[in-house]
């Protein structure tokens, strides 16, 4: 009854919002039913399954409002964008069409709250568009936690060796060797740009992302199967870098001032002490690597870079925080086993702090790894530096290097 009424006074637009709402209806019923056929998850599936039942709900009544109406109702077709959504489904994952799906059943919502009726399918609409944003919310968390485990290296090969071929064809030596050379002799640039950018003042804001995802050094070494190590040798090993940096300044002076050598930032003397400089970096991290079962070996105990990007990266603003009161509970500990770095995370979150370790290469291997809604990305304001690092285990368990 209430329904003629309504057709009565505005029977055409009526007819024809009635229509759309049908069709809009019919298409998030196959979304959704598709969408259960997609979740592994059972109980997941369930809640599809609801949602599902309920768009068909909503279908069937206005596909009765147009037949009482003897309004002629065609076959039903999917939309475009659902078929898109399914097979971006299909082929991806629900991670990444879930947002997408709450976001057009919140306009659906918002739709059927300009029609000011009829108020159960309003509000059977806002909760489905609830329900969803928060599915999506957690799903498109592990989505791009599964990409990030899955990208990562390749994303490191792809930018480091787009790096090193790139250092190749302007025939620049960037090694740090390239740097001391280019401050000696007042060359500035080439490697000066390079570090001034790369490892001043990217680290500044975002940390050491340099080692994590761009490095040519690391891309390689990376490549080898020992993910996981069995934590960091004795802090006397921790000082080699130190030494390796002020010997290559030593000899970099020694060259410049000593003997007079004016042709080693850029041209076919650069490249040649560039390449020279690389295969002796990655002979020694592949012996070092491979000796220790560590594909981080040659970054935690040789690389004389990364002394600098400890000190630029301690004011980060990007660093991985955590929910203290979801770690308590974790038996897992996936985060410092997956941890290339070998960093104590949950010391740190257990004590409400941020990572704060200058060791931390912004991998994201912890966030990938840990339980939904515990670590993530942050920004904030602090100062890093205090190392609480796993050890190997002839070693006391955390060695805590306060402001190394
Ligand atoms: S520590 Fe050195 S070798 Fe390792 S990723 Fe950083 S810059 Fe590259
Ligand atoms: S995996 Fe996550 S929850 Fe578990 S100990 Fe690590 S940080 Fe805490
Ligand atoms: S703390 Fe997390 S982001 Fe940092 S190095 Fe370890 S796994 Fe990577």
């Amino acid at each position: 009854m209430a329904i003629s009424k309504q057709v009565k006074q505005k029977p055409k637009s009526y007819l024809k919002k009635a229509f759309s709402n049908w069709q809009a209806e019919c298409n998030s019923a196959v979304l959704y039913q598709a969408f259960v056929k997609l979740e592994r998850s059972p109980k997941q599936a369930k809640l599809y399954k609801q949602l599902a039942d309920l768009e068909e709900k909503h279908a069937n009544y206005w596909k009765n409002v147009l037949v009482s109406h003897n309004y002629a109702i065609p076959v039903f077709k999917p939309r475009r964008r659902t078929q898109v959504l399914i097979w971006l489904a299909k082929r991806f994952g629900l991670g990444l069409v879930l947002p997408q799906a709450a976001k057009l059943e919140q306009l659906e919502a918002e739709g059927y709250l300009e029609q000011l009726e009829p108020s159960h399918i309003q509000i059977d609409e806002q909760a489905s568009a609830n329900l969803l944003k928060h599915l999506g919310h957690e799903e498109f968390n592990e989505f791009v936690k599964k990409i990030i485990l899955r990208i990562r290296r390749p994303v490191l090969l792809a930018i480091g060796g787009l790096l090193f071929f790139t250092s190749i064809a302007t025939a620049h030596n960037v090694q740090i060797e390239g740097l001391f050379f280019g401050l000696f002799t007042a060359s500035f640039f080439g490697a000066v740009l390079h570090y001034l950018i790369g490892k001043i003042i990217i680290p500044l804001p975002f940390g050491r992302v340099w080692c994590g995802w761009a490095c040519w050094t690391a891309a390689l070494l990376d490549q080898l199967p020992y993910k996981k190590s069995a934590g960091w040798l004795p802090k006397k090993w921790h000082y080699f870098r130190y030494l390796h940096f002020f010997l290559s300044l030593a000899l970099v002076a020694l060259m410049v001032f000593g003997f007079k050598f004016r042709q080693g930032g850029l041209g076919q003397t650069a490249l040649f002490w560039f390449l020279v400089g690389n295969l002796v970096y990655w002979l020694v991290g592949v012996i070092l690597d491979i000796r220790l079962k560590d594909n981080r070996a040659f970054c935690k105990y040789v690389c004389p870079i990364s002394l600098i990007l400890k000190q630029t990266s301690r004011p980060a603003l990007l660093k991985v925080s955590g929910d203290a009161s979801s770690c308590l509970s974790c038996k897992s500990q996936a985060c410092t086993t997956l941890c290339p770095m070998d960093i104590d995370i949950p010391a740190y979150i257990k004590e409400g702090k941020r990572v704060l370790s200058n060791e931390c290469i912004l991998c994201l291997q912890c966030v990938a790894v840990c339980p939904p809604n515990t670590l993530e990305p942050s920004f904030g304001l602090d100062w890093g530096g205090e190392n609480k690092l796993e050890l190997r285990k002839l070693c006391p368990k955390t060695l805590n290097l306060k402001q190394s």
